[in-house]
């Protein structure tokens, strides 16, 4: 049987990275692992405890409590599918939101969000056989990852994904305000001075705005073919 490898999926924000690396996950039997997710809940925990105000997050409280943040991964028994935890509370749905979105990145930016949540992801890769989607996950966390993806998409596209997305979930939407926080998480994950969101060398680039689910699903599993044979 071949080795279980690393696959490291990286792109900008609600370029479908997610969908295209769980459904991965799934045809190959590997675990699929959304780095974002854990983003998203330390986020949550600094808004819970008021650790944000504006644009601005208290980074000495947030440091200071980094210890008492744990994000974990359950598996919902009816459906299969995976959910995010914050300290064992189910949070995925709230995660989701558009308050949530509108404050990651700056979190996400700080050193020791990233150096904790980065160790984390190593742990759960290091056996392989993990789908692994980010922004930094190809470049930072598992530089050598034997396949590296980067998704792109033109912004307008990907708002529309996402507006949609919320609207299926009955989530508040405006489409304008989600062009705005695609175009500014785009800015803030490109422009910060740990990891920032960039392709690396010996990624293959994959720009799906103008390819079907199952056309990039056909791409993707041809390429991980393609790595595990090599
Ligand atoms: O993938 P998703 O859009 O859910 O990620 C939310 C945010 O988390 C991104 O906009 C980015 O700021 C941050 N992130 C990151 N590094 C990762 C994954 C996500 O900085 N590996």
């Amino acid at each position: 049987m071949d080795k279980k490898i690393i696959i490291a999926i990286d792109g900008y924000s609600s370029c479908g990275k997610s969908t295209m690396a769980k459904d991965l996950a799934r045809a190959i039997g590997y675990t699929y692992i959304d780095t974002g997710a854990m983003y998203r809940a330390v986020t949550l925990y600094a808004m819970r405890h008021s650790l944000i105000d504006g644009d601005k997050v208290d980074a000495d409280a947030l440091a200071a409590r980094m210890d008492d943040i744990r994000v974990t991964f359950g598996r919902d028994a009816a459906t299969g599918l995976p959910f995010t935890q914050l300290n064992g509370e189910n949070v995925e749905h709230e995660i989701r939101s558009l308050a949530v979105s509108a404050h990651v990145s700056p979190v996400a930016a700080l050193p020791f969000v990233r150096s904790a949540l980065t160790r984390q992801q190593q742990e759960m890769g290091r056996a392989g056989g993990v789908v692994m989607d980010g922004r930094d996950i190809g470049t930072a966390v598992f530089p050598d990852a034997a396949l590296k993806v980067f998704v792109t998409a033109s912004p307008e596209v990907r708002a529309r994904r996402r507006y949609d997305e919320l609207k299926a979930k009955s989530m508040e939407a405006s489409f304008e305000d989600i062009l705005k926080n695609v175009k500014e998480r785009d800015y803030i994950d490109s422009h910060r001075e740990v990891a920032p969101l960039r392709q690396a060398d010996d990624a293959v680039v994959l720009d799906n705005s103008h390819m079907t689910i199952p056309e990039q699903k056909e791409w993707l599993l041809n390429e991980f073919h393609k790595a595990t044979q090599a």
